[in-house]
Parts: C-alpha cells; structure tokens; sequence
C-alpha cells in the first residue's frame, strides 16, 4: 500500500490482480521509464520492439479469450493500462490500440479465418494493428464518414483516408471502417495492400513516444473475405470504443500517479523559506484535493471494471468514467506542474509529458464534450449532437 491509497483500494484487488500488476509495473520500471523521456523528445519509440515484450507477458489482447490471448478480467487488464501510462500515455495506447481496438475488432466481428490469421500473432506482438475510424473531416462525427467500400464482382474497393491513426505508421493490418450501400462496415486490410499508404504525423506537442498516422486508401482492391461479417452499422465500431476507453478510465490514473508521486518526492525534498514545500499549507492543500480527486478516480474505475467483469457495464457508464478521469488526471498534472516550479516544465520529471499526453488522451476515444453529450442524453431523453 503506497501513501496515496488512502481508502485501502488495494485490499479490494485480488491476489491475482495485485500480481499481474506488480508484473506490468516491474515492466515498466525496466523497460519504459529509463527510456521514455528520450523516446518523448525524439519522437521516436521502438514499438515493435516493446510491443513483442508485451505480447510475451500477454499484455495484448489481454482480457480476450483463445488464439493466444491471456483472457484476463476487466479489472486486471485495467491495472496493466494504468501501470502502463504511468510510464506514459503513448506506450499504453500501443497496447490499447493493438488489444482493445484492433484485435478486439477482429475478435468480435470477424470471421474464424480472420480470427485466425491476425490474432495469434497480434497477441505475441509479431504483427501490429490500428484502427481507422477517425477521418481528416470526420472526427466526432463518424457517422458523416467520407471512406467508401464498394463491391466490384466478390471483391470490394475501398477509396478515402483516415487520420490521426495510432500505430499505423508501423501496423501490419488496419481494421478500416468505411460506407457501403448498406451501411457503414468493417475491413481487416494487410498494409501491404496496393493501394494503402501509411504516412507519419510528426510535428506533435502530445503523445511523442507514440506514432501515429495517416491513411490513404486509393482504389484499394480486397477480396471478400476482407470484410468483417458480424460488423453491421455505426455500432460496430463504436463497441470498439467503449472496450478501449474502459483501458483510459484506468490508464489516466497510471499518469496522474506518476505525477502524484513525483510531486510529493519533490515537495517533501525541496525546501523554501526554510523548511520543505509539503510543509507550507497551501501545498498540502494541493496534495490532499488532488489525492482525494485520484481516489474517487480509481473507486470509480474499479466499480466499472467489475460490472465490466459481470458483463453488465454500458457505453454511457463508461463516459462517465473516461470523462470523470482523464479530465481530472488532467487537472492532476498540471496542478502537480506547479508544485515543481521551474522543474515542472523541464523533461528530467515526467509532470510536464503525462501533462502534454493527457491532452491526446481526453481529445481521443470520444471528446469530453461528446461523453457530456452521452450522459446527458442518459440523463434528458435527448441527443443534443447535432
Ligand atoms: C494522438 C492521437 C491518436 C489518435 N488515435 C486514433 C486512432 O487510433 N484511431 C482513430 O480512429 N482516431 C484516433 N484519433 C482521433 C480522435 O479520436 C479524434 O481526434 C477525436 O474523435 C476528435 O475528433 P476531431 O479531432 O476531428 O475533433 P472534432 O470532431 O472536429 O471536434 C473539435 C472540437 O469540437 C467539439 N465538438 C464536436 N462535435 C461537438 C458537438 N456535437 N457538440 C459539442 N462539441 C462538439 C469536440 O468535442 C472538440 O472539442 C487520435 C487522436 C489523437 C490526437
């Protein structure tokens, strides 16, 4: 138990939960944490590399069952993102991306073939997913989608682009979502599809060990067995969304943590006016609301992962965990910025990079308006999205 656990949160994790995350956390601590502050800076990150170290600890696909996947409870998988984003956000958005999104997809909906091609070697890190939903006109909105699939004899001709796409500059299989006569649905396509172009977003203030891009799909030919037969609709897709931001509401506490501790090392180290900052009143202030504010994020993360477990969680429920905790992680960070004065800002502490990735994490996986917008249609009856 760490001081910051001041509701014993721990004594409700089993033996085998509290295992799996001394595991991930050891993993971090070895792996990403020497490292990540370079890969920050640099823009760089040896993802393939990290995500075969993932796959050997069956950290991708975790909480799915067969073809190779640790078929993990809610609650364990949970603990692994937030272990992993407090290493940092774009490292567990690789596992994320490639487990709740990616393979998720092709578990969920795609046929035994498919399950079989892609899955086993998703779940060992041999092969890379992304998931391309995201358009440059179309974010919020996916409904409005630009991407068309079109049938030419059996085979299908997909035409468009997607944004903003996690892992794709180095993924081996995009799932694809596009229009069709029919309705929106979904593609597994091999990268080295003709036709298929992957070009990296750099230039990025947030998410920098993290590589992202874009798609460009031009009169890309796939054979019928391309499609994901059970994905029909919008809702699809967007069942995709709601296993991965389960991961966020979790992951944003491993940053917040971080921050948290690095800031409470600092303040009970660095002395002013005499005596340490945690000394001053103002500065407990801080620690105590935002350590009550990390508490009530991970009593809800934790109610969530247990209906998750008991296969009762809804969509809307977990908007008000992704919500609730990536913006308070959020606001977390930056107070803890300012308990590190000067050092706040410089990457030798990691408060300023959970900061600046905390902004990817509560723009993607649905907006914090849009999650306002969720509840609030739970709440009134009516959608106000459009
Ligand atoms: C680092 C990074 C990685 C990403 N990875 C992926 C990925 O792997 N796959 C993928 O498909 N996408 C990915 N995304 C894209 C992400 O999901 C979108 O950026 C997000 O859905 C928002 O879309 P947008 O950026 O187009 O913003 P917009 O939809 O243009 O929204 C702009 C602003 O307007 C607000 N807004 C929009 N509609 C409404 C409304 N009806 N009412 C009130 N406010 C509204 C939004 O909340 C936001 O504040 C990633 C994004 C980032 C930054």
């Amino acid at each position: 138990m760490t001081p910051l656990d001041l509701l014993d949160l721990d004594a409700s994790l089993s033996e085998e939960e509290r295992q799996i995350r001394a595991v991930v956390r050891q993993l971090v601590t070895d792996r990403v944490r020497p490292h990540v502050a370079g890969w920050y800076e640099d823009g760089e990150v040896p993802a393939r590399e990290l995500a075969r170290e993932f796959g050997k600890l069956g950290l991708l696909g975790m909480h799915l069952t067969g073809y190779g996947c640790a078929g993990a409870s809610a609650v364990a998988y949970g603990l692994a993102c937030l272990e992993l984003e407090a290493g940092d956000s774009g490292v567990r958005s690789l596992v994320s991306v490639q487990g709740s999104l990616a393979m998720y997809a092709i578990w969920r909906f795609g046929s035994e073939e498919q399950k079989q091609r892609w899955l086993p070697a998703m779940a060992t890190g041999d092969a890379i997913g992304c998931f391309g939903l995201t358009e440059p006109d179309h974010g919020s909105d996916p409904a409005s989608m630009a991407t068309r699939a079109r049938r030419d004899g059996d085979d299908w001709i997909l035409t468009g682009g997607k944004m903003w796409i996690t892992n794709a500059p180095i993924a081996d299989v995009a799932v694809i979502w596009a229009r069709t006569d029919s309705g929106v649905r979904g593609f597994a396509v091999p990268m080295d599809t003709p036709g298929v172009t992957a070009r990296e977003i750099r230039r990025k203030m947030s998410l920098r060990a993290s590589l992202t891009g874009e798609i460009a799909l031009d009169d890309v030919r796939l054979p019928a067995d391309a499609q994901l037969p059970e994905a029909v609709g919008l809702k699809a897709p967007l069942s995709c969304l709601t296993e991965a931001r389960h991961g966020i509401v979790w992951g944003a506490l491993g940053a917040a943590r971080d921050c948290l501790e690095t800031a409470l090392e600092y303040a009970t180290t660095r002395t002013q006016f005499g005596r340490p900052l945690a000394g001053f009143q103002l500065t407990q202030a801080k620690l105590a609301d935002m350590a009550v504010e990390w508490n009530k994020g991970l009593l809800l993360a934790l109610h969530l992962g247990r209906l998750a477990d008991a296969g009762t969680l809804r969509p809307e429920q977990v908007s008000v965990g992704k919500l609730n905790n990536v913006r308070e992680a959020l606001a977390i960070a930056r107070q803890c910025r300012t308990i590190l004065g000067a050092n706040g800002v410089s990457g030798d502490y990691p408060v300023m990079r959970h900061a600046n990735n905390l902004e990817s994490v509560l723009t993607y996986e649905g907006t914090s308006e849009i999650h306002q917008l969720v509840i609030g249609q739970r709440l009134t009856g009516l959608s106000a999205f459009a």
